[in-house]
């Protein structure tokens, strides 16, 4: 229940999980909600197709939010005498951000920043990126608006705002919403040390003294880390450094052969391996297929033996696979399997590409095949994530009269030197 002439907001999920926020902001008449993922729990081995509402609502994946799912999900009605404008809002692509979109109602409008609604349909081109909306086959994507930064987006009387701002996931955002009387502003993921901390201070600056300041804080979920992170690490500082590596690499290894693998939605990352390298830079077929469906553009490409064509790629953009195997100093090329054909004594960079890091278990046995072929393997990271320095940082930059960490396993580390602080429980209401 929420109270009418007074701004409320309301916690539905992903308050003490990395991932799966579901807050909903509510003025009269009017309400939104943002954002629409799936909190990641591999530990319960729940397959797409097993993923119905019950069971998403049962283990906490998604919120349980009032009028606005799609009736035929929830067979519930949305109760449309109580309100009269609604939409909802997705920060960005990753999946604990974005993978319920289809289960919001048909009649609600979802926005997005421009990345974000672009890639979203094309990383579900097989229906295996996000949960299936009812009444349509699984490769369906519902309709995402892709809304121009800044400019307000009118919800009765709530406006929302999309600022473009910085994390691993391409085009990602940031939200600032108006009610009659109150700010509030949501970050999304959210890092400085990214290919555009310029973006997120200019977001940070029209935030600056938010009512409600809601934040990630995935970068303090491990304190028992830091220690032996601030000893041991030596990699790349920020993503301009990480590139610069991997073009340092290729200038060192004059003749040697040389493939990496990145994460699909890390775009950006991408785009800059390919427009730095020395070398020509050549996609597995899935990924230019992805970055053509997505923004239109082309890139050189293979396929592996046997794989079925695309035919979106240009033909004469394709480089065969024989010839990356044989290669030692023309092509950077992305290694997606056979691993075992690759050259004894090259090179092998992931850059936070599946299987990500060592909670999953196929990633020992995934690092000593290199070893067993005589290949060097290099893992070469960077965080999508603000630690707790920048955390500090972008809080201070905000200064909010309340603060509401969220989307980490200690929102207790997260403090407001500037004013309050709450956190609240799971389907918390708080009045501004
Ligand atoms: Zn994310």
């Amino acid at each position: 229940m929420t109270l009418k002439d007074k701004t409320t907001v309301t916690f539905y999920n992903g308050l003490t999980t990395i991932g799966g926020p579901m807050i909903e902001v509510a003025y009269n008449d009017s309400h939104i909600l943002f954002d629409l993922g799936e909190v990641y729990r591999p530990e319960l081995g729940l397959k797409l197709e097993d993923e119905d509402f019950e069971t998403l609502i049962k283990y906490q994946l998604i919120g349980d939010v009032p009028d606005f799912y799609d009736e035929k999900v929830t067979g519930k009605k949305i109760d449309t005498d109580r309100w009269k404008h609604s939409a909802a809002y997705i920060s960005h692509l990753h999946l604990d951000h974005s993978k319920a979109l289809n289960l919001l109602d048909p009649s609600i409008p979802l926005y997005a920043g421009p990345n974000t609604a672009y890639m979203l349909p094309a990383l579900n081109e097989h229906g295996d990126f996000l949960l299936p909306a009812a009444g349509h086959d699984k490769t369906y994507t519902r309709d995402i608006i892709a809304a121009e930064y800044k400019k307000p987006i009118e919800v009765g009387e709530i406006t929302m705002e999309i600022w473009p701002s910085d994390h691993d996931a391409y085009g990602a955002t940031g939200l600032i919403v108006k009610t009659p009387d109150k700010k509030i502003a949501f970050t999304g993921d959210i890092r400085l040390h990214g290919y555009h901390p310029d973006w997120v201070h200019e977001w940070l600056q029209a935030a600056k003294g938010s009512d409600m300041f809601i934040i990630e804080g995935t970068g303090v979920s491990w304190p028992e880390r830091k220690q032996e992170s601030s000893e041991e690490f030596t990699g790349p500082k920020n993503e301009n450094e990480l590139t610069e590596e991997i073009i340092r690499l290729q200038n060192a290894n004059p003749k040697r052969q040389i493939t990496f693998n990145t994460y699909p939605t890390n775009v950006e990352r991408l785009l800059r391996i390919i427009s730095d390298s020395p070398r020509k830079v050549v996609l597995h077929a899935k990924r230019a297929h992805l970055l053509k469906q997505s923004l239109n553009k082309d890139f050189p490409f293979y396929y592996l033996p046997g794989e079925a064509k695309f035919d979106d790629l240009k033909p004469e953009l394709e480089v065969s696979y024989d010839d990356l195997i044989a290669d030692d100093h023309q092509y950077l090329w992305q290694a997606v399997a056979n691993y075992d054909q690759l050259q004894e004594g090259g090179l092998y960079i992931h850059s936070n590409a599946e299987p990500l890091g060592d909670f999953d278990p196929a990633y020992k046995p995934f690092v000593e095949q290199f070893a067993q072929r005589g290949i060097e393997y290099l893992a070469l990271r960077c965080s999508g994530h603000a630690d707790e320095a920048e955390l500090k940082e972008i809080i201070s930059e905000v200064q909010p009269k309340l603060l509401v960490p969220v989307h980490t396993l200690h929102p207790e580390l997260e403090e407001n030197p500037y004013g309050k602080r709450i956190l609240p429980e799971r389907g918390q209401i708080v009045t501004l």
